[in-house]
């Protein structure tokens, strides 16, 4: 057996459904899984019923969250049309600002390109802001990038056309990141049939090969790994009107590692993306004696069963992979060991409020 320490690992993208959908997750379930994929940090995003635009619905998350979560964690704020002159006070005990500008309904959705710039103009400039933004809506975020002078990080970039501007815009000194998510690694249109037509549905929609090839050709534009956990129970994605979202946060290391093993990345890769990068793109605070171990040559297979996700199903489903977390100490604590997650529900800081109080 080869066993492996890296650091604990950070997915800067999660939807934990709760306030509002606990049926789906919520932050115990949702951390419960963070540590059996072997991560110790994730940044939970704000569409939640209610979203958390304000002072109120952040403070609500954050009282949640210190009873329920099992790892460490930071909560988004949603940039909404009436909130733009009230997030800059919040901004210092946020993850970041999310903007959604495509393919996402209800209050959070913006629009008008004003909107966008007076977020731009409001948010301070030394903290995140992270779009939802596809095809030519991610030009438009490039470019407010470069006219604002401030960064921005791309969420879940799936596309051939998206990743190359992103090239162009780095080397042009644009001060953009972004993200790709397991799913448009791993999987593609051609898997959707296997999987079924509601079950894959999921925002961006899964790619074509040749998208999924330019990916993998332009690895060195992709600043992180990035799950968008979006979990929803099986009767929901098998309905008529199934929601779009895969949950990821307990299969995307086992599918990274397979591809070390096939030699389509490394380890220094993976650590990269899901750690060095994080912290720096999110101004993160090291995590004190915490790190995760892993056996490299594991062969197991992914069964829904066994994951404490709430949703209960997984796309990928029956697959073979090679490389397995064994344990997870965070903080000095084994968190999760051989299957069994050990840190209770309240034991995960709000990292944005160390020191804050
Ligand atoms: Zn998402």
């Amino acid at each position: 057996m080869s066993t492996v320490r890296l650091p604990g690992l950070i997915d800067v993208h999660v939807h934990l459904r709760e306030p509002g959908a606990t049926h789906k997750e919520d932050w115990d379930s949702g951390t419960a899984a963070a540590l059996a994929g072997g991560f110790t940090l994730v940044l939970a995003m704000p569409n939640t019923q209610p979203p958390i635009t304000d002072e109120t619905s952040l403070q609500e998350a954050l009282r949640l969250a210190s009873q329920k979560a099992r790892c460490d964690y930071a909560q988004y704020l949603g940039a909404g049309a009436e909130n733009i002159d009230h997030l800059a006070s919040l901004a210092p005990r946020a993850a970041g600002l999310k903007m959604y500008l495509d393919q996402t309904y209800g209050p959070l959705r913006l629009d008008d390109m004003r909107h966008w710039m007076a977020h731009f103009e409001n948010w301070p400039q030394n903290q995140p802001i992270v779009a939802h933004a596809e095809g030519r809506t991610l030009a438009a975020m490039i470019l407010m990038a470069e006219l604002f002078n401030r960064s921005i990080h791309l969420a879940h970039v799936s596309k051939a056309e998206e990743i190359v501007l992103i090239r162009k815009a780095k080397e042009k000194g644009v001060q953009v990141t972004c993200e790709v998510c397991p799913h448009h690694l791993f999987l593609s249109q051609e898997d959707a049939l296997s999987i079924g037509e509601g079950r894959s549905e999921v925002r961006p929609r899964l790619n074509s090969l040749e998208d999924q090839r330019s990916l993998w050709e332009n690895l060195d534009v992709i600043d992180c790994f990035a799950t968008d956990h979006a979990p929803h129970t099986l009767s929901e994605k098998d309905s008529n009107n199934p929601p779009p979202g895969f949950p990821g946060l307990e299969t995307i290391l086992p599918l990274l590692f397979t591809a070390v093993h096939q030699g389509k990345l490394s380890m220094d890769d993976i650590v990269l993306r899901l750690y060095t990068n994080p912290r720096k793109i999110f101004n993160l605070p090291e995590q004190p004696n915490t790190w995760i171990e892993v056996d490299l040559d594991q062969e197991w297979i992914i069964r829904a069963r066994e994951l404490y996700s709430r949703c209960a199903w997984t796309p990928f489903e029956g697959r073979r992979v090679k490389g397995r977390v064994e344990r997870v100490v965070l903080r000095g604590k084994t968190a999760y060991e051989e299957g069994r997650v050990l840190a209770w529900p309240g034991y995960g800081q709000s990292i944005r409020e160390i020191g804050l109080s």
